[in-house]
């Protein structure tokens, strides 16, 4: 499941539309300081779904649009499209080729799309979960992310290992039967309150 592609469209430094291919083997990015390395490699994690502006270096989700330089003028969108090879259906979806994309405005409206079609959050977590690559795993190592797992509390280091044994995706289901099987019990209750009254 490997990611073959990336285009970038206005997110951080990346004012221009910018595509960057994978190929076999590694690929190393190199640049000066400041220059968008760190970037590209959060332009992915916020495509799978970041929810924190602050992981992101920024105070508010909007601070990820291009904000504009001496020669170029601030951008009132940001777009990252990834294109995975799906052959192996590691990806839990049917194509050979899935593509995530996530958009943002500057009026703070943000949507996704999975190979086009128009999809919720959830949908690009499922996605990504046991795959090995879902937005916390160890696929992707921020800057300052090595400290932060050393100094995790053990509970929190535990989910990481959940997730490489595959195991997260079951519990994160179960949370959700449970929360339903709560809300049911609390309708059943009201039921037979509501019948007591009428007898
Ligand atoms: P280092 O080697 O020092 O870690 P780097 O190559 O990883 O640097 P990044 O941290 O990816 O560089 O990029 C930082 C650059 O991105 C800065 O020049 C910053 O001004 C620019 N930048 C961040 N957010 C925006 C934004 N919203 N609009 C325009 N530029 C931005």
């Amino acid at each position: 499941m490997p990611l073959t592609e990336l285009i970038i469209d206005g997110f951080k430094s990346f004012a221009q539309k910018t595509t960057i291919n994978f190929n076999n083997g590694i690929t190393g990015i190199v640049g000066p300081n400041g220059s968008g390395k760190s970037n590209i490699t959060e332009a992915i994690r916020w495509a799978m779904g970041e929810a924190s502006a602050k992981s992101l270096r920024g105070n508010n989700m909007k601070d990820i649009i291009f904000a504009g330089s001496e020669f170029r003028k601030p951008l009132n969108s940001a777009q990252v499209t990834l294109v995975f090879d799906n052959h192996d259906h590691q990806l839990n979806f049917k194509d050979d080729k899935v593509s995530v994309t996530r958009r943002i405005l500057r009026s703070g409206d943000s949507d996704y799309l999975i190979n086009g079609q128009s999809v919720r959050l959830k949908d690009v977590r499922e996605l990504f979960l046991d795959s090995g690559i879902s937005q916390n795993s160890l696929a992707i190592i921020s800057q300052g992310r090595v400290d932060q797992i050393l100094n995790s509390r053990p509970e929190d280091r535990r989910e990481i290992f959940e997730e490489a044994a595959g195991v997260l995706h079951f519990k994160q289901q179960k949370a959700a039967a449970q929360g339903q099987l709560e809300k049911t019990n609390d309708n059943l209750i009201r039921i037979n309150d509501l019948v007591k009254e009428l007898e």
